[in-house]
Formats: structure tokens, sequence, C-alpha cells
């Protein structure tokens, strides 16, 4: 952007507060309500796993969730998936809790964990094995595998199967009790080995596991398999609506079998959708994980992670991530959304919010000759042209300033309008001041410092006569600006789609300029006492955020949220 402009909003405001566009989960929900399906009600849940931290993929799952209750006046648990104890943690419990309650939805008191059922589930288990549907199996991993099939052939009994009912209910408690050695045994469902959906071959219901679990601690050396756990907790909670990724769809047999053959007290029907992917970002936990443990990044909630704790650290606001999530819409295909909406979204809402202040990050020194040493005067600021109600502030002007580097161009070309030799431009809110002067380094020859006259006459930054200035500057007063950090993010990675490629790990698409750290730039002094999280619009920069962990009131740090620059809002002009 070049100093001519002011920043400009993209606009369309109408279209934030617009409701959220239908999709065919609402339409599937309007039926049910029409045909009094449920008695009418709707009852859906997010059911994370705690083993990591939560993404914007999750924030899609969880707006589809906790937006169709509240949409049809109905309810959405928070359930925790805990089936897994060797990779869960409360940490991450607390985590995910947060930031569902940062994404601005509540669960009441409808807060659940998958293992305040293990009781439950237990005595389904025996009950499935009292009507013949279950056995203990002794196969191991290995040989299971062996006698599964393929997608071409059907798979093989296990030997196993045909035990009595009191020698698998014997085998079951004797698991339960701790008699045999982890993965020695498990339970499986009887169903098929000839069904042409390998989910349905005798699927395991549970295995032996010695791990101490968040909750449970050791009560338990068994664990039930997350299928059985996952429809058997949605009906125990009277989860009407089931929504799920779309790699669930061949689960959804297996879903229905198990609900279908226990007295429960009712039957979910479970609906999968596609789920989020970004352009330059992966979205898998494990993938995630790994970045955080070989230090690609400072942490989960490091500002380049696609972590809710991490947008909300680069400045974020629930409300774009809400908006975005809404215009992404409900799909039953994969595909891959461009970064640039999410980034259009967040522009939309913060260009509405974020009050304007100049910030210098590269500075380049600017004395002006004609004004007088030692004299300050304090000229009044629109906090933010978007909204009258944000008021003005007092910003100082005196004889030495700091300009933008790049604001500045001893040889320059024909349409560069900022300041120059000869040249004048206008200091947003105080003067006009013309180029008198270079100053460099002898040794080096480096520029550093410029040296203008001003024009009395232009106070305010407009000039009586009419005269015209095609740039106009940022600026701050050299003896009242703060110093502060600034760290400028880009995408984490360097390929469109990091996961999609199967040539070049994820790891090696890594982008070495994801972080740049500028030092030593300069801020209006208003902001010494901005609170962390405080989002601003740095004038002709962009958005930038109080860094919510390492910014002090002695050492201010600024994350940058997102440039000025649109890349979404230009296709969309294309587009139209
Ligand atoms: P994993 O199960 O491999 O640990 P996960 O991403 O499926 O990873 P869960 O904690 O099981 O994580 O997910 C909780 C909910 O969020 C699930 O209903 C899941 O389908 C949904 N979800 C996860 N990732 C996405 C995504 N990228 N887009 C939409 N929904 C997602
Ligand atoms: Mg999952």
């Amino acid at each position: 952007m070049n100093g001519q402009e002011e920043p400009k909003g993209t606009g369309n405001n109408e279209e934030l507060s617009a409701a959220a566009p239908s999709h065919f989960i609402k339409d599937i929900i309007e039926e049910d309500i029409r045909k009094n399906k449920n008695d009418g009600r709707v009852a859906t849940r997010f059911p994370p796993e705690p083993n990591g931290y939560i993404h914007i993929g999750h924030a899609k799952s969880i707006c589809l969730n906790f937006g169709l209750a509240k949409q049809y006046g109905g309810t959405c648990n928070l359930r925790f998936d805990d089936t897994n104890p060797s990779k869960e943690d409360t940490e991450y419990v607390d985590s995910i809790m947060d930031d569902v309650r940062w994404l601005g939805f509540t669960w009441d008191d409808r807060l659940y964990y998958a293992s305040d059922y293990f009781d439950r589930l237990y005595d389904y288990a025996v009950q499935l094995i009292n009507d013949g549907k279950a056995f203990v199996c002794d196969l191991s991993a290995e040989e299971m595998r062996e006698y599964r099939g393929t997608l071409k052939e059907p798979g093989k009994e296990s030997p196993h199967r045909n035990r009595s009912i009191e020698e698998n209910l014997t085998l079951f408690e004797a698991m339960k009790n701790g008699e045999f050695p982890d993965g020695s045994r498990t339970l499986r469902a009887k169903i098929d080995m000839s069904s042409g959906n390998i989910n349905m071959r005798d699927p395991v219901i549970y295995r032996i596991q010695r791990s101490h679990h968040h909750r449970t601690g050791d009560k338990w050396c068994i664990y039930p398999m997350y299928d059985f756990t996952h429809c058997l907790s949605d009906a125990t909670e009277g989860i009407t609506h089931s929504i799920c990724t779309l790699e669930f769809e061949n689960n959804r047999p297996l879903y229905d079998w198990i609900l279908d053959q226990l007295p429960v007290p009712c039957h979910p029907q479970q609906i999968e959708f596609a789920r989020l992917n970004l352009t330059y970002t992966v979205m898998s936990k494990r993938k995630l994980l790994e970045l955080v443990t070989k230090k690609y990044v400072s942490g989960w909630d490091d500002p380049r992670m696609p972590t809710i704790c991490g947008m909300r650290r680069r400045g974020f606001t629930p409300e774009a991530i809400r908006d975005f999530c809404d215009r992404i819409g409900v799909a039953k295909r994969d595909s891959t959304v461009d970064v640039a909406l999410l980034e259009h979204c967040l522009r939309e809402d913060l260009n509405m919010r974020a009050p304007r202040v100049m910030a210098v990050l590269n500075p380049l020194r600017v004395v002006i000759e004609n004004y007088p040493e030692g004299k300050v005067e304090e000229f009044d600021a629109v906090n933010n042209p978007e909204d009258e109600g944000a008021g003005t502030r007092k910003i100082p002007f005196a004889r030495t300033l700091y300009i933008e580097q790049e604001d500045f161009r001893e040889d320059s070309p024909k349409k560069f309008f900022r300041l120059a030799p000869g040249k004048e431009v206008r200091l947003k809110h105080a003067y006009y001041v013309t180029c008198t002067d270079v100053i460099k380094d002898p040794a080096t020859g480096e520029i550093t410092e410029i040296r203008c006259t001003y024009d009395p006459e232009t106070r305010g930054g407009w000039s009586k006569d009419g005269r015209k200035v095609k740039g106009t500057l940022h600026w701050v007063s050299a003896d009242h600006a703060l110093d502060a950090e600034v760290r400028l993010y880009e995408h984490l990675f360097t390929a469109e789609e990091p996961e999609g490629d199967k040539e070049t790990h994820y790891l090696d698409l890594l982008n070495a300029d994801s972080l740049k750290v500028l030092n030593g730039c300069k801020v209006e002094p208003g902001l010494r006492e901005a609170a962390p999280g405080t989002r601003y619009q740095f004038e002709r920069q962009g958005y930038f955020c109080v860094d919510l962990k390492d910014s002090s009131p002695e050492k201010p740090v600024f994350n940058r949220t997102v440039p000025l620059r649109d890349s979404w809002a230009k296709i969309e002009k294309k587009d139209s």
C-alpha cells in the first residue's frame, strides 16, 4: 500500500450479522422437528478426545453443534471422549474447556466424560455376552489382522468365537480383574466376518491396557473402544443428532448395530459432514503435537499454530472465527478452504473494532529544522473512522520524529508518493513536511537521518490554500514514543497443502520466514498501559495485538495478527 491511500475496510457489515446459511444437516433437523421425531427435541454434543489442544477444525464442529442447539432451542453437551488414557491429560481437558468458552459457547451443567460411563459400559458389554453377541478372543493383534480379511476378501472367524456364554462371562470378568497381561485378550462383538464393511467383522469392543486414567486412576485395566463407547455415551445422554466427520461414515452401521442390541434410552442418528482443511496448514493433532514436542514452534499457543489458543494469542476474535465457520458452510465432500477467507473474516471484524494507532516498525529519524526545540503540540486523532463512538485521542508532535524507513527513498521512482528529497508529504493528523536534506553515516553510506521543514499553515494535516500532497505517512514523536518488540508472522508452511504432498514430509515444508522479530520499533505513547490481548490497527501496517504471554509495560510485545492487504477481497471482486 502506498502512502497516498488511507486503509479501508472491506465493508459489507450486513453480511456479518446475517443469519448463517442453511445446509443439509439443518434440513435433516427441520424435517425431524416437523415429524416430531424425538418429541421435537434437538440435542447435540461436542465430543473431543483430550489428547491435544483443539484447532480451527474443531471450531467448525463446535460452531456447528452448539450453533444448531442454539438455533433450534435445544442443548449441546460437552463430552470428553476419554477412552485412551495413555494419550490423554487434564491439561488438555482444561484447555479445551477454556477454548470452547472463549469461542462463545456454554454447556451450562452439561459437562460429561465417557469415563463416567465406564461402569455402565461394562454392564452393557456383559449384556452382549449374555445375549450371545460378544465373545472373549485370545488372538494376538497380528493374528487378528490376518483373520480380518481385506476389502476384497471376507475375514475368517476367530477360533474362540463359539465359546460358551459362561466361559465368556468368566473370562471377561477375569480380564477386568487384571488376571491377564496387556493385549493378551479382547472382547469382540459377534457380528459378521464376511461383511463388506470391515468395521462389522467382529470388532474389538474392549482391550486390556494397564494405563493410569486421568479421572478413573487405576480402577480399570480394561478400556472400552471408541466405537462402543461413543454410541452408548450419545444414547445415555439422549443425544438426538450425533454429528461427526466423514471418516466415521463406515462406522455408522456398527454404531447402529450396538444401539439396536441394547436397551438404550434412545437411538441417536449419526450424521457425517466434511472436515475442515485449510491451505498452508496442518490440522492433524498428531502433527501439531510433533511441531510442539520437536520445538518447531514455541508451544500449542504459538501464534502461528492453527490451535484456538494460538489464534487467540495471534489476535483472532471469536466473532471472526464464528463468522468464518458460518461462511464455509457444511458439506458432504472434503475440500480445502483458502486460509485467505479466514483472514478476510478477521479483517472485517477488526476493521470495525480495532482502534487505529501509529507505530513505526523500522524507524528512520526525522528532524523538522524549523520546528522549535522543546516545543510539543498535541493533535487529535480519530480512534476508529468505522466507529464514531470510539472517540479521539491526543498524540504528541515535536521536532524529532520517526517515520518508516521504507517511506523514504533518496532516488525515488516516478510513482513513489512518499518522502524524497524536495518532496512534500502529509504527516497524518499533523503537518505537511518537505524533505530538505539527507544525513548519512560517512563510513557505511547508510541513511541515518532526514531533515525536513514543516509548513505551519497545514496544522492538523490540511493545507488552507488547497495544496494537495499525494502521500500521507504515519509517524511517532521520538521523545514520546515507546520502544516495542513486534513479531511478524507468515504461514507456517510454504506449501498450499503440506499434508497432501506424498513426496515431501510436512516438516520439510516448514516456512523458515514464518516468524520475524523486530526490535526497536516505536509506538505511540498511549499504548503504554495496553492490556495483554488488546487489538489495534497500526496505521498502514495491519492489525496487531499485545502478546498475552511475553508483553510487559517495560517491554511491550505486539503480534501482527494480519496485514491489511486482503487477497480474498480481491478474489471476491474478480468473481463478482
Ligand atoms: P483424533 O481423533 O485423531 O485424536 P480428531 O481431530 O478427530 O483427532 P477429536 O478430539 O476426536 O479429534 O475431535 C472432536 C470432534 O471434532 C470430532 O467430532 C471431530 O469429528 C471434530 N473435528 C476434528 N477435526 C475436525 C476438522 N478438521 N473439521 C471439522 N471437525 C473436526
Ligand atoms: Mg477423533
